[in-house]
């Protein structure tokens, strides 16, 4: 057997073995096996997986884009690339976002609960938000102007190190497309440079291929605790039709949209497209996060998808960090959703809104678990603007939708990477690798 499928198939035991020990065995047995707040599987989980992928993003996010920057050399090439993905990423977003409206506004999973359940689901959501100190952070500090600010920070960082510290990726990005154009402008004099740079991400990428290997007992442990907390049975709870809203919104944006624009603008078939991305959408599934995510994804991209190493390099970090259509998606059926269980009801114009800032909001979002359930404060806060003291959507309405969020959030991230993974392919046509086969329609 194949290496890459003898991985395939150990990722897909541990994932379904994952849901079924969660399901079966810990959902059960939940609180007795828990090590101070956290519980055994969640922090093998991320000492196996989550921690050995992270530790290699930031390093792999620098040299990435420089390699992909120094590739491609040309900055008009380079312009035409970055706008031609920017461009990409809003539209999709834009559509994610807005098949969410029209679900939610249309399935209306906040309506008709009757008075009992929705009083129960508001009791115990606002007493999941009052424990849950990062949400009550976010809900005094970030509104639209603090998110905008902080892009923008981020897009002009002062401090490399500090960036990279935080993990906030889009500042190593930014230094990392500066650094790969002065590489390429410098000719004879910074070929040494991009020499290094080369063999470094055939380094790094060396790394990538042995902790892969973690990836079946990571996803294992990982699926197993999200199960394990929520149980499948949520699934047909009050908040059933709300989560199947969402899941039925992904399906659509994954399966139809998708790959409706990479048929129409890379001309090739996007579901062997989406089999040979396997390994990365599968990753994503279980460890909720496309920055970890992201070694995997640049790895499938290149290696079995075929995209070039000039796209990908550059396509595929910046769409992990900022690109994030199963987010924006998830981020309008949840705010709806919540007006609508409060009894709000809201106008075409509000709905314009929500539209706008959920994705403003998945752009702010972090490639990490739950980022999109803190980010989504901004949407509430404006749409509440909106309302201008009419009503008022409070802030701990959030709780209500935390304790189903991790289920919801594997799928989001895997349609964030599948995302991404899109972009990195039509982009490839724009910017093919001198070795890259001449586009042979599949
Ligand atoms: N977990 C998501 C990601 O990493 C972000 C989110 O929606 O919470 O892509």
């Amino acid at each position: 057997m194949k290496k890459t499928n003898l991985l395939t198939l150990l990722i897909v035991i541990g994932l379904i073995g994952g849901v079924l020990f969660g399901q079966f065995v810990l959902f059960k047995t939940d609180p007795a096996l828990r090590i101070g707040d956290e519980h055994w599987t969640k922090m093998t989980g991320d000492l196996i997986l989550i921690r050995p992928l992270t530790l290699m993003v930031i390093p792999l996010v620098l040299v990435s884009v420089v390699v992909g920057v120094t590739r491609i050399g040309d900055p008009s090439k380079l312009g035409l690339l970055g706008g031609s993905t920017v461009l990409y990423y809003l539209v999709t977003m834009l559509i994610a976002v807005t098949i969410g409206a029209i679900l939610v506004t249309n399935v209306e999973p906040g309506k008709g609960l009757g008075p009992d359940a929705a009083h129960q689901l508001k009791a115990t959501g606002e007493a999941q938000y009052a424990a849950n100190e990062q949400l009550q952070q976010a809900a005094e500090r970030d509104s639209l102007g603090a998110a905008w600010m902080n892009i923008l920070y981020q897009m002009v960082p002062q401090n490399i190190v500090s960036e990279a510290s935080e993990t906030r990726p889009l500042g190593v990005i930014v230094f990392a497309l500066l650094l790969g154009l002065a590489i390429a402008a410098g000719g004879e004099s910074t070929a040494a440079a991009a020499r290094i740079f080369d063999a470094l991400f055939e380094a790094i990428m060396r790394l990538v291929h042995w902790v892969i290997w973690l990836t079946p007992p990571g996803v294992f442990l990982l699926a197993a605790w999200t199960v394990g907390k929520i149980g499948l049975a949520e699934l047909v709870s009050p908040l059933g039709k709300y989560m199947v809203t969402v899941l039925v919104g992904l399906a659509i944006h994954a399966f139809v949209v998708l790959p409706v624009v990479m048929t129409i603008f890379a001309r090739r078939n996007p579901f062997k497209f989406m089999w040979q991305m396997r390994r990365a959408l599968m990753t994503a599934f279980g460890t909720d996060s496309s920055s970890a995510t992201l070694p995997v994804t640049i790895d499938a991209a290149e290696n079995e998808g075929q995209c070039s190493k000039r796209a990908s390099n550059f396509v595929l970090p910046l769409g992990a960090t900022v690109n994030m259509d199963g987010t924006a998606l998830y981020e309008a059926v949840a705010v709806v959703f919540l007006f609508q269980l409060y009894g709000i009801d809201l106008s075409f114009t509000e709905l314009l809104i929500v539209i706008i800032t959920a994705t403003l909001a998945a752009v702010g979002a972090a490639g990490i678990p739950s980022a999109g359930l803190v980010t989504m404060v901004i949407v509430i806060s404006a749409v509440n603007k909106s309302l201008g003291g009419t009503a008022e959507l409070p802030m701990a309405a959030i709780g209500v939708i935390i304790g189903v969020d991790r289920i919801l959030d594997m799928c989001r991230t895997t349609v964030n990477v599948w995302g991404d993974s899109v972009g990195a392919k039509i982009m490839t046509g724009l910017a093919p690798d001198e070795e890259t086969p001449a586009a042979v329609p599949t």
